[in-house]
């Protein structure tokens, strides 16, 4: 059945219509050897008498027997069916009755109910022979049976170009699926397209009707259609489309867009394999699923818009950020405007208009007040579509809800500045309280020192003389600590201005070290300096340098335990001078390294309470070697020591124009 055979077919081999065909030498055999049809060419070349229903073997016999009868061949000739000699397919020497050679093909071919039949073309000549199409399928017809009396032959246009063979062929070519089956019955007739895709057997499909082959789930609409074709006369001639899914011989699922036709009782179904295209839609609409989530999360859509064009087209987010539903806003450009900031109507026109001047890439940010007065911040970035002529034709490209991180970058500029305010005045406040404090500050340490000094009389009661010692020392703390807040403030002002000089640097440490040698004496801690360079002359800002060393000799000691050493190391290196403060004390802890550098860090707690100090003097120390263009770098372990070292340029003055310059930049 795979192939449309013609619908009505004579029975008897007499009926056989005549045709250039019968003048060649045909025979056909039936499975038992019988001779089932003869054209009078091969009656003439055999010249034996034959009888309707006679074996082919009365007539004729083999030259060769053993070599086409030997090996398994395809019928059982009625001479040597009983000793299951078969005939071979293919080319053999036959002797006539009356002796004459005749060289015959045989070929098998098989009727649409499966019977296999014989077809034997004599050969003449060396003429080269193959199946003759239009002969097998008259004999094909000869042999069908007859159609049944209450089923009657199909009409329409495929019953109608039953005989017609290029129609046939055409119907054989088609990817379409086809099938004819009387009303409800199982499949009378199907194309090639139908057994293949489906992959039923011919023997299969005459045992299924159309809603056998239909899932399960589709059966239901199917059968709805099918019943509304054949229960309404009115109907005949009609086409309904049904989309039902068959299932295969395989157990798989096709998708068919079937069209089926009544015709008197007949059914005629045409069906388009849609699998694939629905198999591309459903990846499609997983994708496009995945891109809306995509750019729900990421509040981000995407538009196109074709030049002249009235609509721009939207994805969902986009409906979205301008808070309007698809269906109920249609995005014109007109449309769009109304819904824009009053301070950003137009620009997008403009950049519309500029980009396709331009045929330039492009961004711009807008805000977009929804109709609840929600007001959105959206960056727009477009690109251009260009044709052939590199004219721009459209313009697409995504909108970004930045609502959410606009306001964040406001706050937060927002606290930015209020910080830096907050940092001024807090800058400004010490600065001036500092000055305010020195003056008053300064009178009490002279007049203390006058009054331990006795200078205008002597005081009467000893501990005064204590006393007034005690509010000077206390005095003297207070200024240094004002110093160096006052330092601290200007240095983060950016107000610290080094005053520069020629300073010979031996001779400005050795005097450090000789300030601090009493603090030393007191908790028993020596002092010693190693100076390779004493001729050095820097050019920095003498007092700067003296606070420098004064503050790391002075945290060498203060951290010292009694009995340590503190040792200045002094030694050129290419352009800058080394400088090394060790001593052999308390250490700091690894962790706490970077944060003693911070104004107002110290290592630990504890250590404010034995050792005084406000936590200012590294973080200035930092500073005022940084602003001559050095480096401040400290080494420490816990119970074994630290070593600050200070890298000094030769010449700050360098440093600083070089700096000045960049800022010019
Ligand atoms: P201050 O000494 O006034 O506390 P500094 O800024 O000079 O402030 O030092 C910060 C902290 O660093 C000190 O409190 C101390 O904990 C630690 N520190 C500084 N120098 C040393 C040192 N040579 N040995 C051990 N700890 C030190």
């Amino acid at each position: 059945m795979t192939i449309f055979q013609p619908a009505a077919a004579p029975q008897n081999p007499a009926d056989a219509p005549h045709g250039a065909d019968e003048a060649a030498g045909r025979i056909v055999i039936g499975r038992d050897g019988a001779i089932l049809h003869m054209t009078p060419g091969f009656a003439a070349l055999a010249h034996g008498d034959w009888r309707d229903g006679g074996s082919f073997t009365d007539i004729l016999r083999f030259a060769d027997p053993d070599e086409a009868l030997r090996s398994a061949g395809f019928f059982f000739s009625a001479n040597h069916a009983q000793s299951g000699e078969m005939l071979r397919e293919g080319v053999h020497e036959l002797i006539a009755a009356d002796g004459a050679a005749v060289t015959v093909q045989f070929d098998r071919i098989t009727a649409p109910d499966q019977r296999v039949f014989i077809l034997g073309s004599v050969i003449t000549g060396d003429e080269s022979f193959s199946i003759d199409d239009s002969f097998a399928q008259r004999v094909l017809r000869m042999m069908e049976p007859a159609p049944q009396k209450s089923e009657p032959a199909p009409r329409g246009p495929i019953g109608a170009a039953a005989d017609d063979g290029a129609l046939l062929h055409f119907l054989n070519m088609s990817n379409d699926l086809m099938a004819v089956a009387q009303h409800g019955g199982p499949f009378a007739r199907v194309n090639g397209a139908f057994s293949q895709a489906l992959g039923y057997t011919d023997a299969e499909l005459q045992q299924k009707n159309f809603l056998d082959i239909v899932h399960p789930d589709d059966k239901a609409q199917v059968r709805n259609g099918l019943n509304g074709l054949l229960h309404d006369d009115t109907m005949d001639g009609h086409i309904i489309d049904v989309e039902a899914r068959v299932i295969t011989a395989a157990g798989d699922t096709r998708n068919i867009e079937w069209r089926l036709q009544r015709d008197g009782t007949a059914i005629y179904s045409v069906g388009r394999d849609v699998t694939a295209t629905k198999r591309h839609e459903a990846a499609l609409w997983r994708q496009k699923q995945q891109l809306d989530e995509a750019q729900a999360i990421g509040h981000m859509g995407h538009w196109q818009w074709t030049v002249g064009a009235e609509e721009i087209d939207f994805s969902d987010e986009i409906y979205r950020i301008f808070g309007m539903a698809r269906g109920s806003f249609v995005p014109t450009l007109d449309h769009i405007n109304a819904l824009l900031h009053r301070r950003d109507v137009g620009r997008m026109m403009q950049a519309f208009q500029r980009a396709i001047i331009e045929k330039n890439n492009y961004d711009m940010e807008f805000r977009v007040v929804r109709p609840d007065g929600d007001v959105r911040f959206v960056r727009c970035e477009g690109r251009c579509e260009r044709d052939e002529y590199g004219d721009v034709t459209a313009l697409f490209g995504i909108m970004h809800d930045i609502t959410e991180r606009t306001l964040y970058e406001r706050d937060l500029r927002a606290a930015k500045e209020a910080a830096e305010r907050a940092y001024a005045a807090k800058s400004q406040f010490l600065a001036n309280m500092s000055h305010e404090l020195r003056t008053p500050l300064n009178a009490i340490i002279g007049f203390s020192e006058m009054m331990q000094r006795q200078l205008l009389g002597p005081i009467g009661t000893e501990r005064y003389i204590d006393y007034i010692a005690g509010i000077r020392e206390s005095g003297e703390h207070l200024l240094d600590l004002i110093s160096d807040i006052l330092d601290m403030s200007k240095i983060e002002a950016g107000k610290y201005e080094l005053d520069l000089e020629e300073l010979n640097l031996a001779k400005t440490i050795k005097l450090a070290v000789h300030m601090m040698e009493g603090r030393a004496q007191e908790s028993q801690t020596r002092i010693s300096t190693e100076i390779a360079n004493l001729d050095r002359i820097v050019i920095a800002d003498r007092r700067a340098v003296m606070q420098i060393l004064l503050n790391l000799l002075s945290n060498a000691v203060k951290f010292s335990n009694s009995g340590g050493i503190v040792r200045v190391e002094c030694a050129d290196r290419e352009s800058y001078v080394s400088i090394k403060v060790h001593d052999n004390g308390i250490g700091i802890p690894a962790n706490k390294l970077k944060d003693v550098l911070r104004p107002f860090e110290q290592a630990a707690s504890h250590y404010t309470r034995e050792h005084e100090g406000t936590g200012l003097g590294l973080a200035i120390t930092k500073d005022l070697v940084e602003l001559h263009g050095g480096t401040l770098h400290i080494e420490s372990s816990v119970g074994v020591g630290t070593t600050v070292t200070v890298r000094l340029p030769f010449d700050a003055y360098a440093h600083i124009k070089k700096k000045k310059a960049k800022k010019a930049d």
